[in-house]
């Protein structure tokens, strides 16, 4: 009986494996062409400042609606892209429509400090991506200046010549770089003298702990230290209390994201906050562009 479950346990296991496999198969095969097939969207999520009521930065973050099957999140595909390099046009789909529809906003006169677009270590890896950063700007007639990227630790633990030379080119025309998801890497931290970083954001699993934890207190009140002592501004993700925010604020946290004021939104909807003044947080009949 034990080798025939131990069989069973066995089988259950590479079927599991072979669903894994052929899910990612398919998902690489339905990314190519997903551009022209318009499949894509961006949904805009705030940050706000902590200290003050100063416009908020908003970022735009990638979904993917495909007919027929329904929405599939950006942890599930942007690795895929990832491996099979289509994030490369991906992104570059991404930063063109984040820089379009921000200028949109600008022009009708809506408020906001700049818009942040997530940026993956492949694309960094590319030849020529700073400058096709800053053609995309000029072509949207969006400031450099105004365009943050967040690039992930594990994007920047390598100092290559191609990385360098991209830094340089972001750094000359004043774009702004976060590190995203900061404290998550495992790599030393020289990168911060490095490359000319201006923003820390906290990773959300920090901010969800620190309440439970006073350890992880510790943590999230040591990076806004480091970030400061560094002349950086720190921004924590994934803030969903009151309470979290809180403490936050009394650890100098700068700005503030998460559910507590709002979730990633359609554009439609995140302008229509913006022009209220944010007086009225997001309420139920926004749609929110989350998990379908
Ligand atoms: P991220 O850049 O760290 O974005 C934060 C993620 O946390 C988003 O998930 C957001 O919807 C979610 N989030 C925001 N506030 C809260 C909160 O209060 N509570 C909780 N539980 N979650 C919150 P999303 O949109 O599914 O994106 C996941 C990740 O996919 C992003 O993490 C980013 O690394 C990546 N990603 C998204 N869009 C792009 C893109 O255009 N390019 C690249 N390369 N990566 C992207
Ligand atoms: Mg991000
Ligand atoms: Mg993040
Ligand atoms: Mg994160």
């Amino acid at each position: 009986a034990a080798k025939e479950a131990g069989r069973n346990t066995y089988q259950y296991y590479s079927q599991d494996a072979l669903a894994k496999i052929q899910r990612k198969l398919e998902i690489e095969h339905a990314l190519l062409g997903a551009i022209e097939r318009e499949e894509f969207t961006l949904a805009y999520q705030p940050l706000m400042h902590a200290e003050n009521d100063q416009p908020p930065a908003i970022e735009a973050l990638l979904r993917w609606h495909r007919p027929g099957i329904g929405y599939c999140s950006p942890a599930e595909f942007i690795p895929i892209a990832e491996k099979c390099g289509e994030i490369v046009r991906i992104g570059d789909w991404v930063l063109a429509e984040a820089c379009r529809q921000a200028a949109a906003w600008d022009a009708a006169g809506l408020e906001f400090d700049r818009v942040a677009v997530n940026v993956s270590a492949v694309q960094l890896r590319d030849r020529g991506f700073a400058e096709r950063v800053i053609d995309i700007c000029h072509a949207h007639g969006w400031p450099p200046q105004r365009l943050e990227l967040e690039l992930t630790e594990s994007a920047l633990i390598r100092d290559t010549d191609v990385l360098r030379h991209c830094f340089d080119v972001l750094e000359r025309h004043g774009v702004p770089l976060a590190v995203d998801d900061f404290g998550t890497g495992f790599s030393n931290l020289h990168y911060l003298n490095r490359f000319p970083v201006g923003r820390l954001k906290i990773d959300r699993s920090f901010v969800q702990g620190m309440l439970h934890d006073a350890g992880t207190a510790e943590v999230t009140q040591a990076i806004v230290h480091l970030g400061h002592a560094l002349g950086m501004k720190v921004v924590a993700e994934g803030v969903e209390t009151e309470q979290e925010e809180a403490m936050l604020r009394r650890q100098g946290c700068d700005e503030i994201q998460g559910y507590l004021y709002s979730r990633p939104l359609a554009p439609r909807d995140l302008a229509l906050w913006l022009k209220q003044g944010l007086q009225t947080p997001p309420r139920e009949s926004y749609v929110a562009v989350t998990q379908s």
